[in-house]
């Protein structure tokens, strides 16, 4: 009798334990399902990949607790992965790692019989799980996650789903940017279009105002280009554009905008330059196209020349629509008196003051 009860209160005790855990096991796994939701949420907020840079270095040590976990990105140009959060470390090529070679988590165990990867070198004795990130057949990246934990089935489960999610989301990030790149971008130049203009412009002019900064324009178009259409067609009229902006552009500072307005209309926005030194900037530029540039397409080296106006904020107006107005007809007079030339805006007429 007391050897039967004392079956039974040691059956209670074993089911109360694992009633225990499995409560634990679900407790943990609302908090990563939470987590990962979390995640997902804020990295949808994110415009650019630099953005979601801070995000993903909040959320790996709770996504990946008691581990130390990294990202690595696929640089399209190299086809290196290049740590994402972590400036420091290394690139590798996808063959260093046997998760992107066979496209799925590859678990390491220190003392296990498995090979480690190649990019792993440097980590003996840790164990380690390599998650490709991956989506739509495409790869965008490796989580590395370094640690003990990284054996258990339940862990490897939620790191596999944090992968998938990440996969997802990184892939709608790059689409996103993708996009945006072509709507303000001309797909021939590559130069910002029109409708970035009208974007940025109001920006940078309030920054000139709040700083009371100048702030350059120089519209430029050029000169005679209906001719290298007809006379050499409309693909080497296409060429002229092409290589004219890359000229220009590769003789511009990195804060200098540069934008496609109009067929072959130019405009450059030039923060902190005074009239000056947008006067001086054009006038090199403009020297510099009729002097050192030659177009070739095919057999045909092309001279080229181009005519240009410059207005300056505030001197010429404050709005985008005013100075535009300015340059334009300085870039007119330009034309008129030859061509080849650039201009100077005229000066606003003084304000009339009331004397009422
Ligand atoms: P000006 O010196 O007065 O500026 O003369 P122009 O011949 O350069 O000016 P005009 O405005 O008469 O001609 C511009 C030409 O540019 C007309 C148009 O067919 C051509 N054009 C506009 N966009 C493109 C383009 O994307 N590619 C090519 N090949 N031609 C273009
Ligand atoms: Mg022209
Ligand atoms: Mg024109």
């Amino acid at each position: 009798m007391l050897e039967q009860q004392r079956q039974l209160e040691s059956r209670v005790q074993e089911r109360t334990l694992e009633l225990r855990l499995g409560i634990a096991r679900l407790e943990r796994h609302n908090k990563q399902i939470a987590d990962l939701h979390e995640f997902t949420e804020m990295l949808q907020l994110c415009t650019t990949l630099a953005e979601s840079i801070p995000v993903i270095e909040a959320f790996f040590p709770r996504l990946f607790p008691g581990t130390t976990a990294m990202l690595f990105l696929m640089d399209a140009q190299t086809g290196l992965l290049m740590p994402f959060v972590h400036s420091a470390g290394f690139g590798f090529a996808l063959q260093a790692c046997w998760a992107l070679r066979e496209g799925k988590p590859y678990v390491h165990a220190a003392e296990g019989g498995r090979p480690r990867c190649a990019h792993l070198e440097n980590q003996a004795g840790a164990d380690s799980l390599c998650l490709p990130v991956m989506a739509g057949g495409e790869v965008h990246g490796l989580i590395q996650v370094l640690g003990r934990e990284v054996i258990g089935d339940e862990f490897q489960r939620h790191a596999n789903n944090v992968a998938e999610h990440l996969a997802l989301a990184i892939a709608t990030l790059k689409l996103q940017v993708r996009l945006r790149e072509q709507s303000i971008r001309d797909p021939l130049t590559g130069l910002y279009n029109r409708r970035y203009l009208d974007e940025v412009a109001p920006r940078e002019l309030q920054t000139a105002a709040r700083q009371g900064q100048p702030l350059g324009l120089a519209m430029f178009d050029i000169d005679h280009f209906k001719r290298f259409n007809d006379e050499h067609g409309h693909d080497t009229g296409d060429e002229v554009l092409r290589q004219l902006t890359r000229f220009v552009a590769t003789r511009l500072r990195a804060s200098d905008l540069a934008f496609r307005i109009g067929g072959e209309e130019f405009l450059l926005l030039l923060p902190q330059s005074n009239i000056e030194d947008t006067l001086a900037k054009m006038e090199r530029l403009r020297q510099q196209v009729a002097q050192d540039l030659h177009v070739g397409h095919g057999h045909l080296r092309l001279a080229v020349t181009i005519s240009a106006g410059v207005a300056s904020f505030a001197v010429h107006g404050k709005s985008l629509d005013d100075l535009l107005k300015a340059a334009d007809a300085a870039m007119y007079q330009a034309k008129a008196a030859g061509r080849n030339r650039v201009e100077l805006a005229a000066a606003l007429p003084p304000v009339a003051v009331d004397q009422g």
